[in-house]
């Protein structure tokens, strides 16, 4: 199959519906990064997707829609605090998950009873659902473990000749996944952090609880047990406060003919003063905007990256750490 990347266009959006609605898939930009999304009512097409991106199959999708969509085709029982945060943070960077109404195929939330929603702002995403008018079942749009896609050439590296077509709307800004938000309870709880942080929910909602996986549990969000974000090269993960220890790494490794290139916050990398050097920039939204396009970047030119943690975790910088501490376990 032949691969081709087209701006978001008439003639491109015209293609996408053609391709969507034969129950093939398109990549898509949005304001996190790529999706890989085919018609959410379609079975096999929702299947499909799973089988290009080799991801296990008990791991639910988000579905897409446009900012006009009927809700209440897809879910039932939103709850006023949902509906306060639709009306703060829509169309945005923020998933929610529902109780459905059972219409999309069951291959989309892997017969969890429950469906996650997310209304993306990336002008480019809202033409394309708009232009198909169809909910649209999307993961990142790349090879199940591998790091997410933030530009169109990221997602042609991995599912070149998987896909007929790629829609090119720039390097997506956010830079890593929507908040996952559960809905379906009294509480809303963040299943994974992300640009829209626990702070500007409990502004909104008045409380909300965070969700994390212990030993042994069922994961109450299947995808938080899988590897994922992982470059094709050696990595290693350092506190803020361990820099010396990353350093000698760093020399060493290089010193022996692995290239190594240190990944880190401006600060740290005006202090380190080296010459390898993959920079994220100054706050949590530059680093996340920054981290799997650095990612990307680094596996291309480095046998090693050698993380260092910032030192402020707060915030945005969470959803940073959370999807760094995974790119770096090598198991
Ligand atoms: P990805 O598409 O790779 O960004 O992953 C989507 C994330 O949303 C995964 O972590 C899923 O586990 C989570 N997710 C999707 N649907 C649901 C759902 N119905 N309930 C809980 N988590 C979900
Ligand atoms: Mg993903």
């Amino acid at each position: 199959m032949n691969t081709v990347i087209l701006p978001v266009n008439e003639y491109s959006l015209g293609q996408s519906k053609k391709i969507i609605c034969g129950g093939g898939a398109v990549a898509f930009p949005t304001e996190t990064v790529y999706g890989l999304g085919a018609n959410a009512f379609d079975n096999s097409a929702v299947e499909n997707i799973f089988k290009i991106k080799g991801r296990p199959n008990d791991n639910p999708l988000i579905v897409h829609v446009h900012k006009d969509y009927d809700l209440s085709l897809l879910v039932k029982d939103i709850p006023d605090y949902a509906r306060a945060l639709s009306k703060a943070y829509l169309p945005g960077p923020l998933t929610m998950v529902f109780k459905s109404c059972g219409a999309v195929a069951s291959a989309v939330s892997c017969r969890l009873g429950t469906l996650a929603i997310r209304i993306p702002s990336h002008e480019g995403a809202q033409r394309f659902l708009e232009y198909i008018d169809l909910p649209i079942a999307a993961p990142s749009a790349n090879i199940s473990k591998h790091v997410s896609p933030v530009t169109a050439q990221h997602v042609y590296s991995d599912l070149n000749g998987k896909i007929e077509l790629i829609l090119d709307g720039g390097k997506s800004e956010g830079g890593i996944e929507s908040t996952v938000l559960d809905c379906t309870g009294e509480i809303p709880v963040i299943l994974r952090s992300g640009l829209i942080t626990r702070e500007m929910i409990e502004k909104v909602a008045g409380r909300c609880e965070q969700y994390f996986l212990k030993d042994g549990e069922r994961a109450r969000s299947p995808g938080m047990k899988y590897k994922h974000y992982s470059p094709n090269c050696k990595t290693m993960l350092f506190a803020f406060n361990e820099l010396q220890d990353a350093l000698y790494e760093y020399e060493k490794s290089n010193a022996e003919g692995v290239t190594a290139y240190l990944l880190c916050d401006d600060k740290t990398a005006q202090i380190a003063a080296v010459d390898k050097v993959l920079k994220l920039g100054k706050d949590g939204e530059e680093m996340a905007s920054n981290l799997y396009y650095k990612l990307r970047e680094g596996e291309e030119k480095a046998r090693l990256i050698i993380a260092v943690a910032p030192e402020n975790q707060n915030g945005v910088m969470e959803g940073v750490m959370n999807r760094l501490s995974k790119a770096c376990k090598n198991s």
